[in-house]
């Protein structure tokens, strides 16, 4: 099984949206880090980054992305085209880990199905990290409920909190287990200190998640907007 960190660019965003009560006036250079998983028989991605953000976007979120790290030129720095892909796993549907869900029109899709659902109808405090253009777009999603065994390798747990419907992905390597936190912690800080996110969905889920991802045996975490966290 080969594991990668794709390089997806970054964007700017407040940064008291990823550590509640703290940063208050900070601005971070939030990374964007899509996972590759390849096994023999699957092409495995989870999230899928930004899309091209509406103009009033614009403002709030100033995405700082080159030419090679595109989601396409990522890819084909390990051989692959968009359609080699066959599982996409979206932590959420939030604008920033669903934008390019339009290019893997051959792989399946696996959402939880309150995130999907809410998706179309957010809540007046959720609305704007809901990009409808981005999620609603024709690939194959397939909604699941809570925890989910996609390969004998590869798992989904749900850490909602931060979003109705988030969760997060664990891989089996070597002895130990890869955790692909999503939001449920997009810094260290939020995992080593148990600090919530400032993007709330419900706060006590939010702490339930961040202990249950703490609770994993043998972890190494992929924090997903962490800028000091490049590679595995
Ligand atoms: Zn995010």
């Amino acid at each position: 099984m080969n594991i990668h960190l794709l390089r997806n660019g970054c964007f700017t965003i407040a940064k008291n949206f990823l550590v509640y009560g703290k940063y208050r006036t900070e601005i971070y250079k939030a990374a964007l880090k899509p996972m590759l998983v390849m096994t023999r028989k699957e092409k495995i991605l989870v999230d899928t980054g930004i899309g091209e953000l509406p103009p009033h976007y614009g403002k709030r979120h100033q995405l700082e992305r080159s030419e090679d790290q595109t989601m396409q030129a990522q890819l084909s720095g390990f051989g692959l085209k968009p359609e080699d892909i066959t599982i996409v796993i979206n932590t959420h549907l939030h604008f920033d880990h669903c934008g390019r869900n339009r290019l893997f029109r051959k792989a399946r899709f696996y959402v939880q199905a309150d995130e999907l659902r809410y998706a179309y109808r957010p809540d007046r405090f959720q609305k704007a990290a809901y990009l409808r253009d981005f999620f609603d777009v024709d690939v194959d999603y397939e909604s699941v409920r809570g925890r989910y065994r996609i390969t004998d390798d590869v798992t989904i747990l749900p850490t909602p909190g931060h979003s109705i419907g988030h969760q997060s992905v664990i891989v089996k390597k070597d002895a130990g287990n890869l955790v692909y936190c999503g939001d449920a912690a997009p810094l260290r800080e939020n995992l080593a200190k148990r600090n919530i996110p400032g993007v709330l969905y419900r706060a006590d889920e939010a702490l339930q998640s961040i202990d249950r991802l703490r609770t994993i045996s043998n972890a190494s975490y992929i924090f997903s907007h962490d800028n000091e966290q490049r590679s595995l």
